[in-house]
């Protein structure tokens, strides 16, 4: 599928209803998210792959795992409404995912799910909770060899010192991430973010 395909069959998909800023709940633009899975797809990691999407609220990136031929994908998500969401762009989509309410921090749920070949995810940045994207890196590194992760642009070397040697950040392909005005606190109507798309490989 090509990426515009992609991009466009994502476009269609329903946002989180009442997003919540505790856990910073934005849905990954289509433009972002196709990249992101474009990219894994080339290098293999997606097609006839088992895929984990990590926070997967709406299931943007889990659907276009499944649009792009993942042998399996599964979607983890804490919140209940973003499921139902996620539920209907999958119907709407005839993506054939899998979706598992809980908590990414929760250890024996991430040791029964997988293993799985690829991670994909956007996680909380960490502008409520500084440290909000740690469980998700850990998760990912328990579940598969190889994580394609969306962040704020500048978080390679803090990111390095966390992992600590147990996964080594291959490359970093720059992206924007266009944010509508959300929750009350945003003072402008849109802002954009500089993100990174990573891709990191269990040591
Ligand atoms: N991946 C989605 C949503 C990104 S926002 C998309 O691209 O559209 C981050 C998501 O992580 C939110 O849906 C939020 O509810 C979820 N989340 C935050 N903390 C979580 C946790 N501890 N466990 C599972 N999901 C969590």
């Amino acid at each position: 599928m090509r990426l515009r395909t992609l991009e466009i069959a994502l476009e269609g998909l329903e946002g989180f209803g009442r997003p919540d800023p505790a856990t910073e709940q934005y849905s990954t633009p289509p433009a972002l998210a196709a990249r992101l899975l474009h990219h894994a797809a080339l290098l293999g990691d997606i097609g006839e792959r088992a895929v984990c999407d990590l926070g997967c609220g709406t299931g943007v990136l889990a659907c276009g795992a499944a649009l792009l031929g993942a042998r399996r994908v599964v979607g983890v998500e804490l919140d209940p409404e973003a499921l139902a969401v996620a539920t209907r762009n999958a119907a709407h989509l005839e993506a054939d995912i899998e979706l598992v309410q809980g908590d990414v921090r929760d250890r024996s749920l991430i040791e029964g799910l997988g293993p799985f070949d690829t991670v994909i995810m956007n996680p909380p940045f960490g502008a409520q909770d500084p440290h909000a994207d740690r469980p998700f890196v850990d998760a990912a590194l328990a579940l598969a060899p190889v994580t394609y992760g969306i962040f704020n642009s500048g978080s390679v070397p803090f990111l390095e010192s966390y992992l600590a040697g147990r996964a080594e950040i291959e490359f970093a392909i720059g992206g924007l991430l266009p944010l509508k005005r959300t929750f009350p606190f945003h003072r402008h109507d849109m802002v954009e973010i500089e993100v990174e798309i990573l891709r990191m490989r269990r040591r």
